[in-house]
């Protein structure tokens, strides 16, 4: 399916709560109390029958997210079953790892291909000031992941100036070491928190630059696991153990980042988001209840995909991050 402006959209990101078990700065305001009610959530039979029309109108991408998706109780079950319909080529999960050690083994039995964990500080101490949680408990989590070898895991780091600024060289040492590709974001104004301003900005251009005076960073142009917006570079510097796969997802800084964008979210309360950077969302939850066909919902959302995200636009988030679904 093309959407108005000639783009393919076959990736379907779905979000199965809006709760989580961390509170990371960027994401989740504090003291928050927007949750949807749990009769808002899609129930896992709507979210199955939602993505099963997805794949007969012609997604093939499927990355299960949240909140924290490995917080809800039939998860596995809801894995199990996306993994079954026909359409699918490829099923991924975002997570914050916490719960991975416990779930991981059953993650890969029910057909997940490809895990993104969030990690922005190898420091115990940053890693609780911007979580909330427990660096061990997410490291043995990847541990556990690591085991079931997946196709992928991808690391992924919010970048914020002065707050965990010290923590990407570590962080590159600790994916090179394990081969996992890591990827930098550039901070989203996705929530109204106090992070999220000017000053803790940190571009990826700017990080560029920087790993460039102290290795050598050679693009990997045809190189785009997870079919994301990241640009992939290889990084080495004399100080890795191995050269390192970089990921860049500067949203704000990188001209026409929106141009390769594939992709519909559907929040944990059913509305269908066509731009993450954008306000407009299509009401999949009522049509669905009202007896509607979820077809027509998709292609509502394909045929409103806008060209481009406003973020810089002074975009104003409705709703956190959390909310919307990473
Ligand atoms: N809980 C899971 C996790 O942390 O990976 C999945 C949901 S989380 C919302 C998905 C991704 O969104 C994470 O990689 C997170 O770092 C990113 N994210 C959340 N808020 C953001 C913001 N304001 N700017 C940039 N990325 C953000
Ligand atoms: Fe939770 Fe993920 Fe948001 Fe952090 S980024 S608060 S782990 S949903």
């Amino acid at each position: 399916m093309k959407d108005p402006f000639g783009r393919t959209i076959d990736y379907l990101r779905v979000s199965v709560t809006d709760r989580c078990n961390e509170k990371c700065l960027y994401c989740m305001p504090e003291g928050y109390k927007g949750w949807a009610q749990r009769e808002d959530h899609l129930t896992s039979d709507e979210i199955v029958n939602t993505v099963a029309v997805a794949t007969e109108i012609g997604f093939r991408k499927i990355r299960v997210t949240g909140g924290e998706p490995l917080i809800r109780k039939d998860i596995v079950e809801i894995l199990e079953r996306i993994w079954a319909l026909p359409g699918v080529q490829t099923l991924g999960i975002s997570t914050n790892a916490t719960r991975l050690s416990l779930l991981a083994p059953a993650l890969k039995q029910a057909g997940v291909r490809s895990v993104n964990v969030s990690l922005d500080a190898l420091s115990p101490e940053l890693y609780r000031h911007i979580t909330g949680g427990d660096l061990r408990v997410v490291l043995d989590g990847l541990e556990a992941a690591r085991r079931q070898n997946f196709e992928i895991i991808k690391l992924n780091c919010v970048l914020m100036r002065g707050i965990n600024e010290s923590e990407y060289l570590p962080l590159i040492r600790y994916a090179a070491g394990r081969q996992m590709p890591l990827r930098f974001i550039e901070l989203m104004p996705l929530s109204r928190t106090d992070v999220l301003n000017e000053f803790n900005f940190l571009s990826v251009q700017e990080l560029m630059r920087r790993l460039s005076q102290s290795g050598e960073l050679t693009p990997l142009v045809d190189y785009r696991p997870g079919n994301g917006p990241a640009r992939y570079y290889e990084f080495f510097s004399p100080e890795l153990p191995k050269p390192a796969r970089l990921g860049f997802i500067g949203a704000l800084t990188t001209p026409h980042f929106c141009e390769t964008c594939n992709k519909l979210r559907l929040t944990a309360d059913g509305k269908l988001r066509p731009c993450l950077g954008r306000i407009g969302e299509i009401d999949l939850l009522a049509s669905l209840r009202a007896g509607g066909d979820p077809a027509d919902a998709l292609h509502a959302a394909i045929a409103n995909k806008p060209e481009d995200h406003e973020f810089l636009q002074n975009y104003q988030p409705n709703r956190p991050m959390t909310a919307i679904g990473g």
